[in-house]
């Protein structure tokens, strides 16, 4: 059989613990039998970040700016007690976030449907994908106690220029105050990834906020993100999508109501909040994909779940582990496709199709990991481990390319 080329490199960054045993699998097994390509590899991998002083995740987020597309194993974000167990130098700094910034990036959340794994949420049949702004907000806040009577203010000192003050509460006793900010550029950057990734996928855009009550703060990401739509409204239309602004508490009712196909929009700390309302409401954290994309149209995939530590610990005693490696594949499946769609290359799109149909159909006929179980209807008689699934999966997937 003939292997499927990829004309351009791709990124691909390894990463740690379970995760990087499932994504050494996935490779082995359903990517490099059928698929001949050029990786620009970086290992992530907890010990040679440390061994490069993180040198390494600076180096793999500019080959992703170079080539354009990237693939990503979860990687482990040091503290402290992962600083004691793998002896390292410094808590280095999450890869994500290194590389989020370098790109300037959004990310996007999308789960992977089964038809019979049941999402919580009874009236969810498409996937509700979230993208959440990075910066600023409560998570880059001014705060203080105020323990005694005394007035809070606001003071902007133009540089060279003006001062205004502005009063936020007279303190008559004890009590709390907090500042915040963003940044016009940020949010033009969110806006335009929001519409590049609705345009790219075909689904409606929806943006919430609560202007009416914090009628410049809101408004004015209200304000940019509308002018971001505008600038592409014929291509809104040429697609069939359309963009709706919503209060957020309107669209935390009505999410809840719709069948899906929709990008839901939101500012830092609602994105917070609703990506793991969202992926909770889907089922499995394993069925959870996610991809960052940048303003100029650089793209990174990964599963949005983490190393899955707990499971490695398993895996190291020599214990069979069930981990979900669907989020993995995604991560394959997703990059291959969009290098394929930017190279010209239909025949990598397919590929990636068809790895897609092949999970999917895997899981219908009642083959999955453990995760899944309590979601299933009907449920299998017992469980896969790790590697029965994805076995499965190369089956079907060496079978489906003679038919
Ligand atoms: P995690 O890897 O997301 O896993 C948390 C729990 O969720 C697992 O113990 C497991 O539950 C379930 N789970 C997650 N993925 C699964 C899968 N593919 N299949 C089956 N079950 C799955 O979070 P963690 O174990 O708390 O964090 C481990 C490390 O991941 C941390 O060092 C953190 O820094 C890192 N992290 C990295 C990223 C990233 O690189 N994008 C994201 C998040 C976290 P059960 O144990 O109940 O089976
Ligand atoms: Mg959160």
């Amino acid at each position: 059989m003939e292997k499927v080329k990829v004309k351009s490199p791709l990124v691909e960054m390894d990463g740690d613990e379970m995760a990087r045993v499932v994504w050494r699998l996935v490779k082995e097994r359903l990517i490099l039998p059928f698929v001949e390509m050029e990786t620009k590899y970086f290992d992530l991998g907890i010990m040679n970040r440390d061994a490069t002083e993180d040198g390494v995740t600076l180096e793999a987020a500019r080959a992703i700016g170079l080539y354009g597309v990237g693939v990503k194993c979860a990687t482990i974000t040091p503290d402290s007690e992962r600083m004691r167990e793998y002896g390292l130098k410094k808590q280095w700094p999450s890869p994500n976030a290194t590389i989020r910034s370098a790109l300037d990036g959004t990310v996007f959340r999308k789960p992977v449907l089964v038809s019979n794994v049941s999402p919580i949420v009874r009236s969810w049949k498409k996937p509700i994908i979230i993208g959440r702004h990075a910066y600023g907000d409560i998570y880059k806040a001014v705060e203080l106690v105020v323990e005694e009577p005394g007035k809070v203010e606001i003071v902007y000192t133009e540089h060279g220029g003006e001062t205004v003050r502005l009063l936020v509460h007279d303190f008559r006793g004890p009590g709390v105050t907090m500042a915040i900010h963003n940044l016009e550029a940020s949010i033009r950057s969110f806006a335009r990834s929001c519409v590049r990734y609705a345009l790219d996928e075909g689904v409606d855009l929806w943006f919430s906020m609560k202007d009416t009550i914090s009628k410049k703060y809101h408004a004015y990401f209200r304000k940019i993100f509308e002018e971001e739509v505008e600038a592409r409204k014929g291509e809104f239309a040429k697609r069939g999508i359309s963009y709706r602004y919503l209060l957020i508490d309107d669209a935390a009712s009505q999410i809840l109501r719709q069948e899906g196909n929709i990008l839901w929009a939101l500012s830092n700390y609602d994105g917070d909040v609703f990506s793991d309302l969202v992926a909770s409401g889907f089922g499995s954290l394993g069925m959870m994909t996610s991809v960052l994309v940048s303003p100029d149209g650089k793209y990174e995939y990964e599963a949005a779940h983490g190393t899955v530590r707990r499971h490695y610990y398993e895996h190291l005693k020599g214990n069979p582990t069930s981990t979900n490696p669907v989020a993995s594949i995604f991560a394959w499946t997703g990059a291959l496709k969009k290098r394929g769609e930017l190279d010209g290359t239909p025949e990598v799109v397919a590929f990636g199709e068809r790895l897609e149909r092949a999970v999917v159909e895997t899981i219908e006929g009642g083959i999955a990991t453990k995760d899944l179980i309590p979601l299933m209807n009907p449920k299998p008689e017992r469980f896969s481990t790790t590697e029965e699934f994805i076995e499965a999966v190369a089956r079907r997937l060496g079978s489906s390319s003679h038919g």
